[in-house]
């Protein structure tokens, strides 16, 4: 008989809910959940077809099913008992922190994992070991939004939702494609354009993207202007009249310093450096500040923004750019009003929520406030968190290769594809004394270099919760035991605490710190954490929680959750005001010049996801794109001897990878699109030229936001020669 399970989809941040089917044991179907708020039954592509990641034979073929473990680099992976697996690690951690202390180890986590996964890990790490080197894959695609929010708003907090597309008047989509990446939304933003004519539509990427074939007006900037772009917006909102002196008056402080650094954006500069028209700019900004039409009450703009701005060198200072214009015109805490940041993974807001960086502490604490650290010492009952902050993402694989770092446990992501400058990352890797990788794949590059292999349950296997990009907590059910013996992730943490703990002196005499049976305890602590802060669950409990999804904050007494932050214009900074903070408009890490002169452009495809370890197990996602082409204007693949398919040899100044070449006119002269989710696992071999392939990131740069530690992922500067076949 067919069981139905309500769950969410495990790829992006839009969260849908879904219906799995399965019979014996076995998922046999999916549907879009139509009571799921994020979705209401709809599914993309790529949701649609989750029920054939799961079918046997690809569980047989792909999946991690059993421990393994290498007597040496290079040697073949023998299985071991669970039992043996947890107590050697235990003991390498053991004794890695006696020789060289708790530094010595880095874990390294995902936005993939669930919210009780990333709690336990993130008290692993700070609570049990002492380190705050714990950091996730989500600093990739997130830490500038959460750096921009605290910046201005004063905390981490998205302040609209997914019903404000309807009701805006202007959407401003920068540096986001949804039709590709959030496709679900995207179609609220097609039903949007449906239902109100007069909806304008801005999309600022310097790519014609399938989003930006929706715009009214697309801003294609040049890579690493988009500080020009939005200063130049905001003088010219000063110069016409159109910004809000009641607001910024009221609930803001900062505002006249500001007004004098976005004087220098003049339209001729805007011009210079972005390559927008004054026109245009003029458009964008009327739009933006919602005067279009003179007299009306202002009409709202909701900005829904991603890796374009994120993933950037200024990437902190492009978030709090954006939302200085939301914050000079009013556009905030009112129906289709607001800067909206979308999350990339699933769950790269529950690891935002528990804490799980190297900077940051449980329920949005800082770890740099010693009566934070102290809070969340005495919730885990110990007696300290370090004050040092730890090392993030690219700074963790750094201290690996300079050996600080000697013992690595890579949880759920696969940094040997998806971190830039990858010949960094393999020398990290082949240096760190001990690399336990525990994934639900085996296939994964960065299983190559583990000595601990762990195999952990995946979707429709795991039960726990999720976050949206909106702030919405769901649920996510197993709808299937996990094949061979892999397990929950949490499990596993807890499995190795439990052996760890009393091999640490400095906690060996207190009680248990890891006393969970289940993900609900876990959820419970979480949840007792957030007493008093912005993100207040404590009235989301588990039974209510398995009633319906809800926003946070969901404080006591407060059974439904809140849609929109900052009605009352009280934000959540010392005194209440949202600050314009200073910033100095700049460019991309690393110009194009003479010997490097193209700008490489990086970005996802429609139907695939990540790494594709398991979209990458459906032939239809497969039928959008088969390969990793290299997209390049006509002139420039004309100049370089280029034609469509010939092989192009694409070199930075960190790596070489040779992928087909194809003119395309969505990308200006100068400019080459990748996607991000080949990686020489998934191509394996060597090319047809004898040429091994290799995926985006052996180009890429570990340059970063000062500020966030985000890297540019978004851009490097490359060079591009005419592959010669042998
Ligand atoms: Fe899954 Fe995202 Fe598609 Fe929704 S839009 S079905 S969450 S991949």
């Amino acid at each position: 008989m067919t069981q139905h399970t309500r769950s969410t989809c495990p790829y992006c941040g839009v969260g849908c809910g879904v219906l799995i089917e399965s019979e014996a044991g076995r998922i046999t179907g999916v549907r879009g959940d139509p009571a799921h708020p994020a979705n209401l039954g709809r599914l993309c592509s790529k949701g649609a077809t989750l029920h054939l990641t799961a079918r046997p034979e690809v569980q047989e073929q792909v999946r991690l099913l059993q421990p393994l473990r290498r007597a040496a680099r290079g040697a073949a992976a023998q299985p071991i008992a669970w039992d043996t697996a947890l107590d050697t690690l235990a003991q390498r951690i053991a004794a890695t922190v006696r020789q060289h202390g708790p530094d010595a180890v880095g874990l390294y986590v995902s936005g993939q994992l669930l919210t009780e996964d990333y709690y336990a890990f993130n008290k692993f790490a700070k609570g049990l070991l002492g380190t705050n080197n714990i950091d996730t894959n989500s600093r990739l695609c997130m830490s500038s939004a959460v750096a921009g929010y605290k910046a201005t708003l004063g905390a981490d907090a998205p302040p609209a939702c997914y019903e404000d597309i309807a009701q805006a008047s202007t959407l401003f989509i920068a540096g986001a494609n949804p039709a590709w990446a959030h496709p679900i939304l995207f179609r609220r933003i097609e039903d949007a354009r449906r239902a109100n004519p007069a909806l304008k539509i801005i999309v600022c990427d310097p790519r014609r993207t399938d989003s930006a074939a929706l715009a009214d007006l697309h801003l294609a900037l040049r890579p690493g202007s988009d500080l020009w772009l939005l200063h130049g917006m905001l003088r010219c909102m000063v110069e016409q009249g159109w910004t809000d002196p009641a607001y910024i008056a009221a609930h803001t402080s900062g505002w006249t310093a500001l007004q004098a650094q976005v004087a220098q954006a003049t339209p001729e500069a805007v011009w210079q450096h972005c390559g927008i028209a004054p026109a245009d700019l003029l458009q964008a900004a009327r739009w933006f500040a919602g005067v279009e039409s003179g007299s009306d009450p202002r009409r709202p703009t909701l900005s829904l923004y991603c890796q374009g701005l994120n993933q950037s060198a200024r990437g902190t200072d492009n978030n709090a750019a954006l939302i200085h214009l939301h914050l000079a015109c009013g556009q905030i805490g009112k129906p289709g009003a607001g800067p909206f940041s979308l999350t990339g993974q699933p769950n790269a807001m529950g690891g935002r929520e528990v804490g799980a960086l190297a900077n940051q502490l449980s329920a949005h604490r800082n770890l740099a406030d010693p009566r934070h650290r102290a809070e969340v010492a005495a919730l885990w009952g110990v007696p300290e968190v370090p004050a040092a902050p730890g090392k993030a993402a690219v700074e963790m694989f750094e201290a690996a290769a300079e050996g600080h770092i000697k013992l690595l446990w890579i949880a759920c992501t696969n940094p040997a594809h998806s971190l830039p400058d990858q010949a960094l990352v393999r020398r990290a890797l082949q240096r760190a004394e001990f690399v336990v990788v525990q994934d639900a794949y085996a296939g994964v590059a960065t299983a190559r270099f583990a000595d601990l292999l762990l195999p952990a349950a995946t979707w429709g296997e795991k039960e726990g919760t999720v976050t949206n990009s909106e702030r919405r907590i769901s649920r996510v059910r197993a709808a299937v035991p996990a094949p061979g013996q892999a397990w929950a992730d949490w499990r596993i943490v807890t499995q190795v605490a439990r052996r760890l703990q009393p091999l640490l002196p400095q906690r060996a005499a207190l009680p248990g710190l890891f006393p969970y049976e289940g993900p609900e305890a876990i959820w419970n602590e979480h949840r007792e954490s957030t007493r008093g802060r912005d993100l207040d669950i404590t009235g989301l409990d588990w039974a209510l929680l398995e009633a319906a999804p809800r926003q946070w904050p969901c404080p006591t007494g407060q059974a439904e959750g809140t849609a929109r932050l900052y009605a009352d214009g009280r934000f959540a900074t010392a005194d209440a005001r949202a600050r314009f903070v200073p910033q100095q408009p700049g460019g991309v890490a690393e110009p194009t010049d003479a010997r490097y002169p193209l700008a490489l452009l990086t970005g996802r495809l429609r139907d695939q996801w990540h790494g594709m370890s398991r979209s990458g197990t459906v032939e239809s996602l497969w039928a959008h794109a088969g390969e990793p082409v290299a997209q390049m204007h006509a002139a420039d693949m004309a100049r370089l001897g280029l034609r469509d398919g010939d092989l192009a040899y694409l070199t930075s100044r960190r790596g070489s990878i040779v992928a087909p070449a194809r003119a395309s006119d969505e990308l200006a002269s100068g400019q080459v699109f990748l996607p991000m989710h080949w990686g020489d696992e998934v191509l394996g071999g060597a090319s047809s030229t004898g040429r091994r392939l290799a995926g985006v990131n052996a180009l890429t740069t570990a340059a970063r936001c000062p500020q966030s530690l985000q890297p540019e992922l978004k851009h490097a500067a490359i060079k591009v020669l005419k592959a010669e076949l042998p």
